[in-house]
């Protein structure tokens, strides 16, 4: 997509701090972090929110999904110390960039409120 920040990122045209990048997938440090550990991953295809998941497009989100875990236990992430993972889509969903992303949170004892 053109005027998609994170394909022009995922091309190379915006510089980003990269944590992980394979094939489907790539994961980069969010540019305003909201807890010590703040990583955005996403599918290298565009897809603009996480409704466009079909049969077309799973294989891409599983693969994010497998690169989120992967990096979490790389960090020494677990069900011990704990973390996020988060979702926006759409207006009510506060979705900010209409390439489909998740954020992983963690490094600190994250708030109760909203889920
Ligand atoms: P959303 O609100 O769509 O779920 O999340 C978008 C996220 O992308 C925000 O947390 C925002 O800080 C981050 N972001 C926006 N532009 C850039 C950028 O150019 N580089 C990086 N690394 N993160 C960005
Ligand atoms: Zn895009």
């Amino acid at each position: 997509m053109s005027n998609c920040i994170f394909c022009k990122i995922i091309a190379g045209e915006i510089p980003s701090s990269k944590v992980y990048e394979d094939d489907k997938v790539l994961a980069i440090r969010d540019i305003n972090p909201q807890a010590p550990i703040h990583i955005l991953f996403m599918p290298k295809r565009h897809m603009s929110s996480i409704m466009a998941l079909d049969e077309t497009t799973s294989e891409d989100v599983a693969a994010v999904m497998n690169a989120i875990v992967k990096v979490a236990k790389d960090m020494g992430l677990s069900e011990e110390n704990g973390l996020r993972i988060i979702n926006n889509c759409g207006p009510d969903g506060a979705q900010s960039v209409m390439h489909l992303h998740f954020h992983l949170l963690a490094g600190t004892k994250l708030g109760e409120n909203i889920v």
